[in-house]
């Protein structure tokens, strides 16, 4: 007699529940009955990579798939470690920063052990944390901020990691220098402090910590990137971590060899060597949107909350799963936020002008809809 599957499955799986990615465009586009999507969900560059980059996915050969790719992204590593005047070992490159944030979890931590993070941020450690059967401990944001005070009261003998998402995702705040100083001197090396800095190349701020420059000082300090974002890489997967050479060996044990493809590894190494130029061009971008969205967001007097990175949040007086419906149905999908622990907000992302300007129509007509709606609900 064979045994219920269930019974196979360990309680930490039995209890998590799966995340379900949004379906792609083209079906999006069929159901919502839409000729074309501006994609505001992702935070993704929607400039596209830097010319270099371009070129290297142009110039791909066919046969090139036929072949494995450098199993440790060996091309890559000596570029990030020229970039940041490090020796390459001190790298572990995997598909998307993701596949690190695993690769982290598993190489320190074992049963009983305990995360600490955030409750309302990117929810990937969360995740990773729980369907591996570790504890999540997460802190309640203060002003919408990492609270540095808090995370520290939550450590204790069986915590292993500290993700500190900056600038945060949804919010965009970020600990200056002196915030972070403190904090790890207070962490004074118990327990992995994982710095997340995938909008890092969007912040234009001298009070903004290097990471790369803390872990020379603070040896459990390990710094993730991502060439998701700025660099437009999103749909090749190429993330990494870098640390100390003895933090990122035990890591290296954990992780996966050849999961970066090559496209990704080439395309990754030309992006890092063209980004002067496109940096500025999106950070302009990001700024331009921004000026655009904050005042019509004043204006129909709708909170929300704008920091670094290209994005903003705003509340939204509907569910947010009508309002992204709505505005789906107009051909704009951004996030809905009730994952995150914000019901009732989306985030948008920054992108070129005349995208904003159709999303600020489709959203002022769905705002104004739902308020009539909700007045005639109040009058009837
Ligand atoms: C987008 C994002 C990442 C990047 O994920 P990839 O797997 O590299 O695409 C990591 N952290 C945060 C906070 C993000 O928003």
């Amino acid at each position: 007699m064979s045994l219920p599957i269930a019974e196979l499955v360990p309680q930490h799986i039995r209890a998590f529940e799966a995340y379900v990615p949004s379906r792609p465009d083209p079906e999006l586009m069929r159901v919502y009955k839409v000729d074309h999507l501006h994609r505001l969900n992702n935070n993704e560059n929607a400039l596209g990579p830097p010319p270099a980059a371009r070129r290297v996915i142009d110039a791909f050969e066919p046969p090139r798939s036929a072949i494995y790719p450098s199993g440790d992204s060996f091309f890559l590593r000596t570029a990030l470690g020229e970039r940041f005047g490090m020796d390459p070992e001190r790298f572990l490159v995997g598909n998307g920063s993701c596949e690190v944030i695993a690769s982290v979890i598993k190489a320190f931590c074992e049963k009983g052990d305990n995360i600490i993070t955030a409750d309302k941020t990117f929810a990937v450690y969360e995740w990773v944390a729980e369907f591996s059967g570790f504890q999540a401990k997460l802190i309640a944001l203060k002003n919408y901020a990492f609270d540095p005070e808090a995370m520290l009261a939550a450590m204790d003998s069986r915590t292993k990691i500290l993700f500190v998402c900056n600038p945060n995702n949804p919010t965009g705040t970020w600990w200056d220098r002196e915030t972070m100083e403190r904090f790890l001197r207070a962490v004074d090396g118990r327990a992995i402090v994982v710095l997340d800095e995938a909008y890092r190349e969007y912040v234009d701020d001298e009070r903004f910590p290097d990471g790369m420059e803390l872990m020379e000082r603070h040896k459990n300090v390990v710094v993730f990137r991502t060439f998701s974002k700025m660099y437009a890489l999103a749909g090749l997967r190429v993330g990494y971590v870098c640390g100390n050479k003895e933090v990122v060996d035990y890591i290296r044990r954990t992780h996966i060899v050849y999961s970066v493809n090559g496209l990704g590894q080439t395309a990754a190494v030309a992006a890092l060597s063209d980004d002067v130029e496109h940096i500025a061009a999106t950070r302009r971008m990001v700024d331009r949107a921004r000026e655009l969205l904050l005042p019509a967001f004043r204006e129909l007097d709708l909170p929300y909350v704008s920091g670094a990175g290209n994005f903003v949040m705003v509340q939204t007086p509907a569910s947010d799963s009508l309002i992204y419906r709505q505005l789906m149905r107009r051909g704009v999908m951004v996030r809905t936020m009730t994952g995150f622990r914000f019901p009732n907000w989306v985030r948008i992302s920054l992108v070129q002008e005349p995208v904003m300007l159709d999303f600020l129509a489709a959203f002022r007509e769905v705002i104004g809809q739902v308020r009539a709606d909700g007045d005639a609900d109040v009058q009837a």
